[in-house]
């Protein structure tokens, strides 16, 4: 028999993150009560330490950019600083505003039963939140995820810091090294570059944002390197000392680099540990929740989903996957996930954007001969010499057949991806997207030309 103080639910969520509130949300749409258990704030990672502030300094830093290039444009304005209390009453005025929003949406939503506490597995089906138990017929882990370090690496939060300490330094500093150049790492790079930090990035892959397309990384190396933003690959981090002003980086060989801040930013782990997932039956592996393709973990009706989850760390994977199993608990089965398919973007500058296979990939699984590609430059596209930006977009099809992959370099280029990831899910052929128009000037048009050079018909440039 259950304790008064005990309740049970359709579904209980434990976190309230981008996958956690995301499946609360469809699932309360599809008529089932739910549970949704946050111990910090609605939103999770994303919205508070993650996307949005990251992307409102990115802002920022563009603003910056765009004044100290002004006269290009016959604009005459000068940059006289960076104002970081202003920066940052900006950036948390922005994630403030949308985390009322939506925890307006969340509280007003029937069938939604917000707890706030810190929940821990006590049963395969129950979790307890200070002395209260709720029972759920199915239960979604979302507990996410946190920044990871290196051996022999202590983040101290002062010198040696983190993603979130980043997004609440209260100063430009001089200069940082930036330990990883994957999507974080030259995020914050470019960030601070364009507030006048010397920055070096140090990165043990032979090449920045590794998971991309080869052509994608070397010419976001080629912009960096225009930026005068310093970057060492290939380089493997061996030691790291104080002294008296900040930071001594040693990479493997002995050369070193040395600067006011250190920001890791090597990845980050699974926020699971403690939480009694493993004593409950659920398997894991090195802290990541496994599950099939339907999002389901060993133990029956548990879910898992966000960045638990072994596979791209992304909000929108994150919200994909929640609705995913929401509908999935509801009957609905819902197509499986292609994870190919999630697009991708870099919200540097430049920025990098992509969906699919990149060309290597693409050669891999069909044959190096059955797959072609097509780059049209942006020297070629009128919106893209207004703003006067460089890059690509690069497409990836299978001879006679659908496009697989697209990828793209240059400002705004983040915003192309809904596209591009309508052409790569839909499997598109290029001849079918040959068909539509873009308007003019704008930079989809560079989207349109490539598919059009692919299908035999260029129009501003050869095939
Ligand atoms: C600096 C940075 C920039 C990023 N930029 C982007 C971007 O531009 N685009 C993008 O798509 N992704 C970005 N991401 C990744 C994105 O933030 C994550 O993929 C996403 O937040 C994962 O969602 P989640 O629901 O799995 O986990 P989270 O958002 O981490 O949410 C998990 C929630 O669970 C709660 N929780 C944990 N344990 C418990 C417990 N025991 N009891 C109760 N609650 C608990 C936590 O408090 C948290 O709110 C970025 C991440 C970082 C760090």
């Amino acid at each position: 028999m259950s304790e008064p103080n005990d309740a049970t639910f359709d579904i209980v969520i434990l976190g309230g993150g981008s996958g956690g509130y995301a499946a609360a949300l469809r699932a309360a749409q599809l008529d089932l009560s739910v549970a949704l258990i946050e111990k910090g704030k609605l939103g999770g990672t994303c919205l508070h330490n993650g996307c949005i502030p990251t992307k409102a300094l990115l802002h920022a830093a563009e603003i910056a950019d765009q004044t100290r290039e002004s006269e290009q444009f016959g604009v005459k304005a000068e940059l006289v600083g960076i104002d970081m209390a202003g920066v940052n009453s900006y950036k948390d005025g922005v994630v403030s505003r949308l985390h009322k929003g939506l925890q307006g949406l969340v509280s007003s939503t029937k069938n939604i039963t917000l707890v706030a506490g810190a929940g821990k597995l006590v049963g395969s089906n129950v979790v307890e939140v200070d002395g209260k138990r709720y029972t759920g017929r199915n239960l979604i882990l979302a507990s996410g995820s946190y920044a990871k370090s290196l051996p022999g690496l202590e983040v101290d939060g002062e010198r040696i810091i983190t993603s979130d300490h980043a997004l609440a330094l209260d100063r430009v500093p001089s200069s940082v090294i930036v330990l990883g150049g994957g999507v974080i790492g030259v995020e914050f790079a470019s960030v601070w570059k364009s507030f006048g930090v010397d920055v070096t990035i140090v990165e043990a892959l032979p090449r920045l944002v590794a998971a991309e397309d080869e052509e994608s990384s070397k010419a976001l190396e080629r912009a960096f390197r225009k930026r005068k933003i310093n970057f060492k690959v290939g380089k493997p981090f061996e030691k790291v000392e104080k002294t008296e002003k900040g930071v001594k980086l040693t990479i493997q060989g002995g050369e070193t680099v040395e600067a006011e801040l250190l920001l890791v930013a090597v990845g980050r782990g699974p926020n699971t540990a403690n939480l009694g997932y493993e004593e409950h039956g659920v398997k894991m592996d090195r802290g990541y929740v496994l599950t099939d393709e339907r999002l389901r973990t060993s133990v029956p009706n548990v879910y898992a989903v966000g960045d638990i989850v072994p596979g791209l760390q992304l909000a929108h994977r994150g919200f994909q996957q929640g609705i995913f199993v929401a509908e999935e608990i509801a009957g609905q089965n819902p197509a499986v996930i292609d994870e190919v398919g999630i697009p991708r973007v870099t919200y540097s500058d430049p920025e990098l954007a992509s969906v699919g296979l990149t060309e290597a990939k693409a050669k891999e699984q069909y044959g190096a001969d059955k797959v072609k590609t097509y780059n049209y430059n942006l020297g070629g596209n009128g919106k893209s010499q207004i703003l006067k930006t460089t890059g690509f977009v690069k497409v990836v099809r299978v001879d006679d057949g659908p496009v697989v992959g697209v990828h793209m370099v240059g400002a705004r280029m983040g915003e192309l991806v809904g596209e591009a990831q309508l052409i790569y899910n839909w499997e598109a052929y290029p001849a079918e997207v040959a068909q539509l128009l873009h308007a003019h000037p704008t930079q989809s048009e560079a989207l349109g030309e490539a598919h059009m050079a692919l299908a035999g018909k260029p129009l501003h440039s050869h095939a």
